[in-house]
């Protein structure tokens, strides 16, 4: 191919990445063919124990040595996530070194240094910043832009300063260009387009609602955005539950949470057909508590604030099926938000109170606070009565035990599936949405035993397991399920992972999304 065929390829390439701007201030990623730029500001990947390659080599080169004099003096080692920031450089703004450790380097590795380039640029008031790559693979440019893209995620539309109010013209941080430079060009730019950026566009989607207070988004403004997310998009088609259609189906459990509050419960049901017709769908249900007081059985106040993230898994689900269908995934998936506000009033659930549920089982309320298991089981019996799915999956920020138990560096799986837990954790390792699977024992039932309904909703030890027992009632023996608990993974209070920047992480959608390319595609 010419050089100019190339260059006229991947300007619109480029274009195309600038078309679709999200809602957030955030810089464009586009691509461009492989070159040294005499300025400007650069960010470029250094192996550790191998400095003088790549790039970073082509570079040095260039500059006579000051790149590799200043590594030197520095002590600059190219550990994995290690940074050496150089301002003023051989005739650069600045060069930015990242390092990207010794081990192979997988997507993930790409995505982590993406993630970290990203996350610099929604810092920097630079109009351009232009990342080096000189690997030929196109793949490899696509899972860096990925990266790129999730970590200069950010939330700032409430700020008077730099948000949506602001019309200050002067330059401001995290706007203009971030250009990746790769032999691959127009094929890297392609395929970022078509297989990457649907779900980093997705995953922001996510973060933006989970981050949305409480006074925001609840159950029925959740119904609308996820309408607007999914316009426009191929065969979706979106089915709402209201109170009297969740009456009528005796859905008396995700009723019972949501009476309490004035603003009523949705089951919001998304459904992608991308794949064969007639083939079962992957069925992905998520906890939608828009805002959780714990109900009568109130929650402290410390940190309650945190609990419009309450709704992260019926965020996920959401985004994960935006995702699917953007990047137009040969697969069928359905999923279902079950929405409701969490709120103690006169009307609220009690303690002591029991509920019919959609499936006719009954369960004693032992805590309101144990409310997401509520709003899940009808949201599981419907899924399946209506869906016939090959697997469910369930997804939900479930228990305080898990955070004891797992802490921010995993999810907790739980699954009587060995088949299916192990294509999960691999999801997991492949897109950094880490997993660890927890025992799901029979034994965990004899702590919610009622003297008067089915089940109890609360009570039972170990605490996480026993709420992955008690939604294991609600799905029929022989269909694979697994049920992820994310409550410490769905929010970073600070710091920030490379691909995660402190706040709402939208964990799962990229899990998900692998699960599904490593799985049915
Ligand atoms: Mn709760
Ligand atoms: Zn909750």
């Amino acid at each position: 191919m010419s050089r100019r065929r190339l260059a006229s390829l991947v300007s619109a390439a480029f274009l195309l990445a600038c078309a679709a701007l999200p809602a957030a201030a955030q810089r464009a990623i586009g691509f461009d063919a492989y070159a040294l730029p005499g300025s400007g500001t650069l960010a470029i990947p250094v192996r550790q124990d191998d400095v003088a390659s790549g790039a970073f080599a082509d570079l040095d080169a260039a500059a006579d040595g000051a790149l590799s004099r200043a590594v030197a003096a520095a002590g600059f080692k190219g550990r994995s996530g290690s940074k050496l920031d150089l301002p003023g450089i051989a005739g650069f703004d600045r060069v930015l070194l990242l390092g990207i450790g010794k081990d192979e380097v997988t997507p993930r590795v790409l995505e982590d240094f993406g993630g970290l380039v990203g996350q610099d640029a929604a810092r920097s008031a630079a109009p351009r910043i232009e990342v080096l790559w000189r690997g030929d693979e196109a793949n490899a440019a696509s899972h860096i832009a990925f990266g790129a893209a999730l970590g200069q995620y950010r939330f700032d539309k409430y700020r008077s300063r730099g948000g949506d109010g602001d019309d200050d013209e002067s330059p401001r941080a995290g706007q203009g260009d971030l250009v990746i430079r790769t032999p691959a060009g127009a094929a890297a730019a392609s395929g970022y387009e078509s297989q990457w950026k649907p779900v980093a566009e997705a995953v922001a989607f996510s973060r933006d609602l989970v981050t949305e207070p409480g006074n925001v988004v609840w159950p029925e403004v959740f119904v609308e955005r996820a309408r607007e997310a999914l316009a426009g998009l191929p065969n979706v088609s979106i089915e709402v539950l209201d109170v009297a259609q969740m009456e009528r189906l005796g859905m008396g459990s995700i009723l019972a949470v949501g009476q309490g509050s004035q603003r009523p419960p949705r089951m919001l049901v998304m459904r992608y057909d991308g794949g064969s017709a007639g083939e079962a769908p992957l069925a992905f249900v998520g906890k939608g508590i828009t805002f959780d007081t714990g109900g009568i059985s109130l929650k402290d106040g410390s940190g309650m604030w945190r609990m419009k993230y309450d709704m992260t898994g019926a965020a996920v689900v959401t985004g994960a099926i935006k995702a699917l269908a953007g990047r137009r995934a040969p697969v069928n998936a359905v999923a279902v938000a079950a929405l409701a506000e969490n709120m103690p009033s006169g009307t609220a659930s009690r303690p002591g109170d029991v509920v019919r549920t959609a499936s006719g089982k009954t369960f004693e309320i032992m805590s309101t606070d144990a409310e997401g298991r509520m709003v899940l089981v009808d949201a599981l019996w419907y899924v399946q009565d209506r869906h016939y799915p090959a697997v469910v999956i369930d997804i939900a920020t479930l228990t305080g035990s898990i955070v004891g138990a797992l802490g921010g560096d995993h999810a907790g799986l739980f699954s009587r599936d060995d088949g299916l837990a192990d294509q999960l954790l691999a999801a997991g390792e492949s897109s950094g949405e880490l997993l660890w699977r927890m025992p799901l024992l029979d034994s965990y039932g004899s702590g919610l035993k009622s003297p008067i309904a089915d089940i109890r909703n609360g009570g039972g030890r170990p605490g996480a397991g026993a709420g992955a027992y008690f939604l294991g009632e609600w799905v029929d023996k022989e269909r694979p399920w697994a049920h992820l608990d994310i409550a410490g993974m769905a929010w970073i209070e600070t710091g920030g992972k490379p691909t995660s920047p402190a706040g709402a992480t939208a964990f799962g959608v990229r899990l998900f999304d692998r699960y599904v390319r490593e799985n049915h595609e």
